[in-house]
């Protein structure tokens, strides 16, 4: 006789997403894994008295989503201060920023001019008008371009480089980049307290939008030990997978993290690096010019220190994960990845994989390089969008190419970069792209969210499928993407489980 269930989980349309993807009607668990999925009379034997029964009206029930890229504390950051990501206009922006405008630092998070009419960046004009005594930030979506007010200027414009601030008749014009950027988010550092609060608004954020893990990138902040100390508590419910930044790899290596070294629910991950900037600040790095302006974009970190960088780092025994958008950017991480010793092995990353070349795909294919891509920048790929202005019609076509890359038998994991962080969002993109030859089918889209970026992870014996043995996270949608591929977008998450606990119930909203 076998032991009873803690959960089962009935009347439900189960996808395994396995290969092939496999159909159950119910799911039972016990410990926190699945051990049993199958019809719901066979699954019902193994209802005992403290079972806990879930009648799921016929909804579908998926693997949890694995976000294999994020920015935890900035969702949170979203959640308690300006989230100016729907906002229309600059006007639109100011407005909700004066809301704030008792607090210390007045922080906005998430504007995109490049959906708007008056499509320009927020100025130090702006700015002043929400507050000329308080500083005011505006931080852009990608988090690599800001604007600021002219008290920000005053306070921390000394450790800004000169390059980074730009300038009209030699007067800043309230936008930075890149290090000036940096000056910011180190002085608005928040401390441990803070920082569990914004992580724990990030993690009810993540249930709600059915995400079970993360792959979180982390640079000088207390987020490692907060996540630490609320697994400790009992109070994460969030599988969390630790990128450090470059920055922290002596820290890293002396202390002896390891790759997968962890709990069940916080691990060390890879060491992030970058190589070029985005293409909203035309700092990604292009084999040939912007279509909307000279230059071909700036490298972060040149390729000889990104080659110094990885062989160091994959010495130690580290897995490496590089932000790569532009072409040539893509090609300095792949020459530094081909370059170790077993790539595949180590499963190195590239991040953002946008301007890929035919050559190139080939590459992530032979050398097993995962390519970490994010489906929600395919907004950007419409005609007249971000990609057409800064690339060009051709170049357009060429970005964010999941189906060639696939096809190619390439390591796809999909995440959202928190931009903003909605699975359901990305794979509604990655099954409508623009370029039609590029789509993927419901199945394979939701695959790279869950299987494939579980991979990305060195999870794919734990998690990223709903199989026996495998830990009982999942995501329960109140209808089938596969029914309505056009709307995948509008569907509602019904509830999350995981390790075999609801983590968040939506049933009745
Ligand atoms: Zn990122």
């Amino acid at each position: 006789m076998t032991a009873p269930a803690d959960l089962i989980l009935t009347n439900a349309e189960v996808h395994s997403l396995a290969d092939p993807d496999e159909t159950a009607e119910a799911v039972a668990v016990r410990d926190g894994k699945v051990v049993r999925v199958d019809s719901a009379y066979e699954v019902d034997f193994l209802e005992g008295v403290e079972t806990e029964v879930v009648d799921l009206d016929g909804r579908v029930l998926l693997p949890g989503f694995v976000d294999a890229h994020t920015h935890m504390a900035t969702v949170g950051s979203y959640l308690v201060n300006a989230d100016l990501s729907d906002a229309d206009s600059p006007a639109d922006c100011v407005e909700l920023l004066a809301e704030l405008d008792d607090r210390e630092w007045i922080l906005g998070y998430g504007f995109d001019e490049s959906t708007w009419d008056e499509s320009r960046y927020l100025t130090r004009d702006d700015l002043d008008s929400v507050s000329e005594t308080r500083p005011v930030v505006a931080f852009r979506e990608d988090m690599h371009i800001a604007a600021v007010n002219g008290e920000v200027i005053a306070r921390l414009g000394e450790e800004m480089p000169n390059e980074d601030v730009k300038t009209e008749n030699g007067e800043p014009t309230g936008v930075i980049v890149e290090e000036a950027v940096d000056a910011v988010y180190e002085a608005i550092e928040p401390d441990a307290e803070t920082m569990r609060n914004l992580l724990l608004a990030a993690q009810r954020d993540a249930h709600e939008k059915g995400v079970t893990g993360v792959h979180d990138m982390v640079r000088r902040s207390c987020a490692p030990d907060v996540y630490r100390k609320l697994d400790l508590d009992g109070d994460l419910t969030l599988r969390v997978r630790i990128n450090y930044w470059s920055d922290h790899v002596e820290a890293v290596e002396e202390v002896g993290l390891r790759t997968n070294h962890g709990s069940e629910f916080v691990r060390t991950g890879a060491i992030k690096t970058f190589t070029d900037g985005s293409f909203g600040g035309r700092t990604a790095k292009l084999s040939e010019p912007y279509a909307d302006g000279d230059g071909t974009g700036q490298w972060v970190v040149s390729p000889e220190e990104l080659d110094e960088l990885v062989a160091r780092v994959d010495d130690a025994r580290l897995q490496v994960t590089a932000h790569a958008i532009g072409d040539d950017a893509i090609d300095a991480a792949l020459d530094a990845f081909e370059a170790t010793d077993d790539p595949r092995a180590m499963r190195h990353r590239v991040e953002h994989v946008e301007l890929v070349t035919d050559e190139q795909v080939e590459r992530f294919a032979e050398s097993g390089v995962v390519a970490s891509v994010q489906p929600n920048f395919l907004k950007w790929a419409q005609e007249g969008g971000l990609y057409d202005s800064r690339l060009g019609s051709e170049r357009r076509k060429q970005t964010n190419r999941f189906r060639t890359l696939l096809d190619s038998g390439a390591a796809l994991a999909f995440g959202s970069d928190c931009m903003p962080l909605d699975p359901l969002l990305g794979v509604h993109h990655a099954v409508n792209a623009p370029v039609e030859a590029q789509r993927l089918s419901v199945t394979e889209a939701l695959r790279a969210y869950t299987l494939g970026a579980a991979y990305a992870g060195f999870d794919e014996n734990r998690l990223g499928t709903v199989e026996e043995g495998k830990k009982a996270d999942f995501v329960v949608l109140d209808r089938s993407p596969w029914e309505e591929p056009d709307e995948i977008e509008g569907i509602d998450v019904a509830m999350t489980v995981v390790d075999g606990e609801i983590a968040f119930d939506g049933r009745n909203d």
